[in-house]
């Protein structure tokens, strides 16, 4: 039996997937597959502009997984920025695990990992989450747009 069933997402007004029972933290739920392309690609194709990063996984510093195609399941899942589910890598292959347990019925959610830059008014996150800092950025950059979500000054992140 599946972990995840697609049913309509309360974020957004997409389809999300949700919990089909109980799942313990650590469990991974789907593979996120696509199509292998060259980094080269993704700078050069009209197809991979800003409007919709939310796809694609840097897999090293040659290749990139597009996730954008509609036999990719695991790409409806919705981001929120107290997601239940993140994404996880080795070598070509990238797959979603719970990261916390999730109760049965519970929509899984990842953190997109949008990088802070000057585009990210484009990207509103409706979540719903008390912690939702109203765009779609990852957590560690957060505090760039509100101080309160600063997670540890300790951390640094070299993306940033
Ligand atoms: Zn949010």
């Amino acid at each position: 039996m599946k972990l995840y069933k697609i049913k309509k997402s309360k974020i957004d007004n997409r389809r999300g997937l949700y919990a089909t029972k109980d799942i313990k933290e650590g469990t991974k739920i789907i593979n996120y597959i696509g199509k292998i392309i060259t980094n080269k690609e993704v700078e050069e194709s009209a197809k991979f502009d800003n409007s919709k990063p939310i796809y694609l996984f840097t897999l090293n510093n040659r290749f990139t997984l597009d996730g954008d195609f509609h036999w990719n399941t695991a790409g409806l899942i919705n981001h929120s920025c107290n997601n239940n589910c993140d994404y996880e890598g080795k070598g070509y292959k990238v797959w979603v695990s719970a990261i916390r347990d999730i109760k049965k019925g519970e929509e899984l959610t990842c953190d997109y990992g949008f990088g802070f830059d000057k585009d990210y008014k484009q990207f509103p996150c409706k979540c719903g989450a008390k912690n939702c800092c109203g765009y779609i950025v990852r957590a560690g950059s957060r505090f760039r747009i509100n101080k309160k979500f600063a997670i540890s000054k300790k951390k640094t992140n070299k993306s940033l």
